[in-house]
């Protein structure tokens, strides 16, 4: 069973700074991730893990080299047609894509659809569908700053499936919470990409949560170090 390459790079690099103050973040990356596949980027703080996730997430653009998403140069596309793009096929659980803690859960849930231009029906319809799966029927009209951390965290989540994304970028996904609710956060993560095929891309410290994933990127001062821990 061959999946497709839904993600891929080329020479990535990205340097930040210029002249005496030129920093090489990340160096000549060529990545192949298959459609389906879970991936865990591995390394010591500082190593280029969240400079390369956000390279793959359109978030930012490489210094040189290029990103593909099913087999297409991405910088081919207008700015618009990547804006498109990240707001179709990604989900994204990001410690810097705060909840708005004075509005209610189901509102930062529907906020991708609403870029999307989805109707307001169907936003309620479908935000209220994914707090369900992750066990927040509950609490839907609660304030985002009501919630526990574990619960926060579940938000994000539900926030990044709320578009059906192909792929889910996880930046340190179970980076605060304790182990229980970590443990929580991971079974959501792996039942969507087993039962539902989506692509998890996750950043992480945490050498178990790395071995669920079905392959480990190691990454040393900016340089792919092989497949392994
Ligand atoms: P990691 O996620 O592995 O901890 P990062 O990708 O955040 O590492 O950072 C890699 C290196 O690039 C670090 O040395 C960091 O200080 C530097 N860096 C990251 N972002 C910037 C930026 N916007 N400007 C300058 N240096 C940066
Ligand atoms: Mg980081």
């Amino acid at each position: 069973m061959s999946q497709p390459t839904i993600i891929s790079t080329e020479k990535l690099s990205k340097s930040y700074g210029k002249n005496q103050s030129l920093f090489k973040a990340l160096q000549n990356i060529d990545l192949n991730i298959k459609s389906g596949e879970s991936i865990a980027i591995v390394g010591k703080s500082g190593s280029g893990k969240s400079t390369l996730m956000h390279l793959l997430a359109l978030m930012d653009k490489p210094t040189s080299g290029s990103v593909h998403i099913d087999n297409k140069d991405i910088s081919e596309l207008s700015k618009h047609e990547q804006d498109l793009l990240r707001n179709r096929t990604f989900g994204f659980v990001f410690q810097q894509f705060f909840l708005n803690g004075n509005a209610t859960v189901l509102e930062n849930v529907i906020l991708p659809l609403k870029i999307a231009g989805v109707s307001s029906k169907e936003r309620k319809n479908r935000g209220i569908e994914v707090l369900k799966a992750v066990d927040l029927g509950e609490k839907i009209y609660n304030k985002a700053n009501n919630l526990s951390g574990g619960e926060k965290q579940r938000v994000v989540i539900a926030r990044a499936l709320v578009n059906n994304p192909r792929i889910i970028f996880a930046d340190e996904p179970t980076g605060n919470l304790d182990s229980t609710t970590g443990k929580r956060i991971e079974k959501i993560l792996f039942d969507n990409n087993k039962n539902n095929g989506i692509t998890l891309i996750i950043v992480t410290h945490d050498s178990d949560l790395a071995l669920m994933c079905d392959r480990q990127i190691y990454i040393k001062d900016g340089n792919l170090r092989g497949e392994q821990i």
